[in-house]
């Protein structure tokens, strides 16, 4: 499997349509064009695959009502991992 540049494809819209998707805010088209992309680039998956992972963790920390400090711990710690698997 190629990397997005290579393919040409893959751009930030198609990034913002990974979080679209994951809002359940996409047309069936889309979400099979989005589906389809996943598949055929690791560096999308990738993608999503960590919002996967950050929406459970915020999801888990939102429920168990952590105090503002600890959730903007969390946030911080998620953007400095997107950049380290972005730049690593
Ligand atoms: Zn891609």
């Amino acid at each position: 499997m190629g990397d997005c540049q290579s393919l040409g494809n893959c751009d930030d819209s198609r990034i913002a349509r990974l979080y679209e998707y994951l809002d359940g805010a996409l047309s069936v088209e889309d979400i099979n064009d989005v589906k389809n992309h996943l598949e055929h680039c690791d560096e999308c998956a990738q993608e999503y695959d960590l919002e996967c992972i950050i929406r459970s963790v915020v999801k888990r920390s939102c429920s168990e009502q952590a105090p503002d400090a600890l959730k903007s711990k969390i946030m911080t710690r998620i953007s400095e991992i997107r950049v380290e698997i972005r730049h690593g």
